[in-house]
């Protein structure tokens, strides 16, 4: 067997949520929202699976559904893409990336990972033969520190890979960082890799930019995005990558013998609910920023060192001031078993040398939910 995957745990998300259930506890762990998205768009993949065809549909992916990524590419940042040679579907970010490494890496080319990284990025890079070189952002601020990140470009890196925004820690990268990460991917000819699914998820009036937008990147940038976050129905699995025609070709070649096509109903429903008015992506950030609110300001009365989250759905906290015993991985136990509140340890999103002292939240939750388990908290600590 492969020794990537012999011996790897489970995911830290299937674990805390298995514990969640197995304790009743509320899940603030694994991120998922606790209300399905719009009702429109379940009802057009209703209707869409009854209709049908519900047979193979293009590998690439329903027309509608590419056109309706490059439509809304041009409506959030107004960059043109061809719908024909430069989009494709995935059945989640999840295969988009891994049809994206598959393709573009070979043996003993270098990837530079952030850290903290999301948990399928590793074992990716490093079964499609790549060779990590990590490179992290330090919390409060978890700024980029330039002079670092271009050490980590030499001559055998092939592509950086970067989330923006940031899970677990809920950074969004600044138009220098970005420029900084533009630069040196041209002037080393390497590609970008941009997890991009919380895009819609922005807070206090930032504005999502893609790496693609920036001079000399739309050759070399692949953004992936994800219905599941930005239409709170994750279960669906249904992802997009764009990219220029000469890296999205290999990229497909990958997709074809990895899933080769995602159920039709959810292609058109994804397709419909993209064209959705502006007011639905702003209502949803606005409520997720309202909800950030809410449960920082309860943590924080509680004593959590919570961290600035100016994206995704996660607040990451320093638990060091709480005055328990043990790492992260000891307080998630005690919180889940005791408290009745599940939540994951940050160090799961690091290589080595992890930071032993911050939790990560899920927040997008019922604001009876969020109370119930600051409740909980409250009573145990
Ligand atoms: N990338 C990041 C940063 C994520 O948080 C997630 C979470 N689900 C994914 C990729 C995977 O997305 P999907 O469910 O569409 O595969
Ligand atoms: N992206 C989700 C998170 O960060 C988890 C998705 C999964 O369980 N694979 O919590």
């Amino acid at each position: 067997t492969n020794p990537v995957f012999t011996g790897l745990p489970t995911t830290i998300f299937e674990t805390m949520s298995r514990l969640a259930i197995a304790n009743g506890a509320i899940n603030l762990g694994q991120g998922f929202p606790d209300v399905d998205g719009p009702l429109d768009v379940r009802q057009t993949a209703a209707d869409a699976l009854i209709a049908g065809p519900n047979q193979y549909p293009p590998m690439l992916g329903l027309p509608e559904l590419r056109q309706a990524v490059a439509a809304s590419t041009k409506r959030f940042y107004d960059l043109d893409v061809d719908w024909q040679s430069e989009v494709m579907v995935t059945s989640g970010a999840t295969e988009a990336l891994a049809d994206v490494l598959l393709a573009l890496l070979e043996p003993g080319d270098e990837v530079i990972l952030i850290e903290p990284l999301y948990d399928c990025y590793l074992p990716l890079v490093k079964r499609a033969g790549g060779i990590p070189v990590r490179l992290r952002v330090t919390p409060p601020q978890w700024k980029l520190d330039l002079g670092k990140l271009a050490d980590a470009f030499t001559e055998n890196t092939k592509a950086i890979l970067i989330n923006n925004p940031m899970n677990p820690a809920g950074k969004v990268f600044g138009e220098e960082e970005l420029a900084a990460i533009a630069r040196l991917c041209i002037e080393h000819g390497v590609y970008a890799i941009c997890d991009e699914v919380y895009e819609h998820l922005l807070f206090d009036g930032r504005q999502h930019l893609p790496l693609m937008a920036f001079p000399g990147m739309r050759e070399r940038a692949v953004r992936i995005g994800s219905a599941g976050k930005t239409f709170s129905l994750t279960g669906w699995k249904v992802g997009y990558v764009t990219a220029a025609p000469n890296l999205l070709d290999p990229i497909a070649k990958a997709h074809q013998f990895v899933t080769f096509t995602t159920p039709p109903n959810l292609q058109k429903a994804v397709a419909y609910g993209l064209g959705k008015e502006d007011s639905y992506f702003l209502t949803l950030r606005d409520e997720m920023q309202a909800k950030r609110d809410r449960f920082a300001s309860g943590l924080a009365a509680l004593g959590f060192g919570v961290l600035p989250c100016e994206g995704t759905y996660f607040l990451t906290c320093d638990v060091s001031t709480l005055g328990l015993q043990g790492t992260d991985v000891d307080i998630c136990r005690q919180l889940v078993e005791e408290a009745g509140v599940a939540a994951v340890p940050v160090s799961a999103f690091y290589v080595a040398d992890a930071p032993t002292n911050f939790v990560r939240f899920c927040f997008c939750k019922k604001d009876e939910v969020l109370d119930g388990a600051l409740e909980r908290l409250d009573a145990f600590l």
